[in-house]
């Protein structure tokens, strides 16, 4: 079996790679546990000074590293900079501030001392996916090998240079062999390496169907696990929010990455009293956006990542518009491209509403007020991000505890940010990444008494 990655813009071949065999894999176990051993007993702040290095090579490398990306997966070559800066800086933040978080957390009791400890506990194997084939895995990768964890990276199988890349890339920072690395395998295969003594933990990124497979895997086996899934966030847009801010917002959070992020804002929900005005300006904004040539400087939105994907878009922008929907723009594919859209008339029970679409697919529904507003923002089965635009902070910060979702950004679009933990409820998965409760998911929190 081979692995091809596709330009999805020329729809050329770039590159194939052989699955590797069970020796192979075995041998990359072997690795990643005596890498284990060595890292739990290296001082924190050797694993930090490389990890610094790790970000100078890929600031010093962002071009090499963004066209890789660019090639792979289509995004803008802009964005694809972009996403590996985000990644050093990440970096550069842990390093600086992972001891803390690892320190134990005394806790008085009956005995002489009694603390909690946070220890690495072995490899943990992170299925990830292709749309931020840096970010995804670095968000991961960094807080936990500074904590002393090892990581075997199951990339999405369009993306094999990246997860390659980034394991050379850990090498040449200085780490040990075997702390990182990608192992090449099909995501049928996934049995055998989440049964592995070796392997204490498994996190996935990616849709709630392969959550669910690994999931059940993980708990057959009894190991934790981590899922970051789908999303259907919603925008809500209350009728005293600064509607200048909220529609440029708006088209970022949702045509960013050509609208394929899990924390896309994919639900536009806005006040009956704004909607007109609302509609007006993100049309104009979205009929002004370039579709085309991720590595043309001019392009606003690349390519989606796989024909399949786009055809699935198109799909349900068709379906959302026979349930009566209408299309103000956009909507027009020819391969992977397909045209930054604009749907309005969305109501509960259309396809644009009920399920996850992976795209640049803007969806307006309009709220008579603010109690339906956040009853239409509640009414889905994820529960990843959402965006509430008012300029009543109090009000904001009333609503945002009636929001059903594991990030509430208020005046902002939803994003990842290395200080802030990151995660969802419902469908959209379980766990956290990054921030403490991150760092904490896949150590042995440890209780030490002494009498
Ligand atoms: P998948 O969820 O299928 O892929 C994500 C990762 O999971 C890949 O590494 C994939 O490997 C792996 N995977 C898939 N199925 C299994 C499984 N049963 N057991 C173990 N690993 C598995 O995403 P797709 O690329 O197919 O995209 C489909 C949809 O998923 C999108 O349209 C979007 O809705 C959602 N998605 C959400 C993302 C998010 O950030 N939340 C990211 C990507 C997709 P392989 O590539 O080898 O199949």
């Amino acid at each position: 079996m081979t692995f091809k990655s596709i330009n999805p813009y020329t729809q050329e071949t770039i590159a194939e790679y052989p699955a590797h065999t069970a020796a192979e894999i075995e041998k990359k176990m072997q690795d990643g546990w005596k890498a284990f051993a060595s890292l739990r007993q290296t001082a924190v702040e050797q694993r930090a000074a490389w990890m610094l290095q790790a970000a100078a090579l890929l600031k010093n490398n962002a071009t090499e590293h963004g066209s890789l990306i660019s090639r792979e997966m289509g995004k803008t070559l802009k964005e694809a900079k972009a996403e590996v800066l985000k990644c050093a800086a990440t970096a550069e933040y842990y390093a600086e501030h992972i001891q803390p978080m690892l320190e134990p957390r005394l806790i008085a009791s009956d005995g002489r001392k009694s603390y909690a400890a946070f220890e690495a506990k072995g490899i943990v194997l992170a299925i990830m996916p292709w749309n931020f084939p840096y970010w995804q895995v670095f968000r991961f990768a960094i807080p936990n090998i500074l904590a002393g964890n090892t990581v075997i990276l199951k990339h999405a199988s369009n993306v094999s240079g990246c997860g390659l890349a980034i394991e050379k890339l850990f090498r040449e920072a200085g780490f040990p062999e075997g702390v990182f690395q990608a192992v090449l395998v099909s995501s049928k295969e996934m049995e055998p390496l989440i049964a592995d003594a070796r392997v204490q933990g498994v996190t996935l990124t990616g849709s709630t169907p392969a959550g669910k497979s690994v999931g059940q895997l993980a708990g057959k086996y009894i190991k934790k696990s981590v899922l970051e899934l789908g999303g259907s966030d919603p925008f809500v847009v209350l009728r005293d929010a600064d509607l200048i801010e909220a529609a440029k917002t708006a088209v970022k959070a949702r045509m960013q990455n050509a609208g394929q992020s899990c924390i896309a804002a994919k639900r536009w929900i806005v006040e009956k009293a704004v909607a007109d005005d609302f509609i007006q300006q993100v049309q104009s904004i979205i009929t002004s956006l370039k579709q085309g040539d991720p590595f043309a400087a001019d392009t606003d939105t690349g390519p989606m990542a796989r024909p399949d994907l786009a055809e699935e878009l198109e799909k349900q922008m068709e379906k959302s518009i026979g349930q009566g929907a209408q299309l103000l723009a956009g909507g027009e594919r020819n391969g992977c491209n397909f045209t930054p859209a604009l749907l309005t008339g969305v109501k509960p029970g259309m396809t644009a509403f009920e399920e996850e679409t992976f795209g640049p697919l803007a969806a307006v529904t309009i709220a008579d007020d603010e109690g339906a507003a956040i009853r239409l923002a509640n009414q889905t089965a994820f529960g990843l991000g959402s965006s509430l635009w008012t300029r009543d902070l109090e009000k904001a910060t009333r609503l945002a505890t009636l929001i059903d979702s594991g990030n509430v950004f208020i005046n902002a679009m939803v994003r990842s940010d290395a200080r802030l933990p990151f995660g969802g409820v419902k469908q959209s998965g379980y766990g956290r990444e990054l921030s403490l409760e991150g760092v904490h998911e896949f150590l042995n929190i440890k209780t030490v008494y002494v009498q």
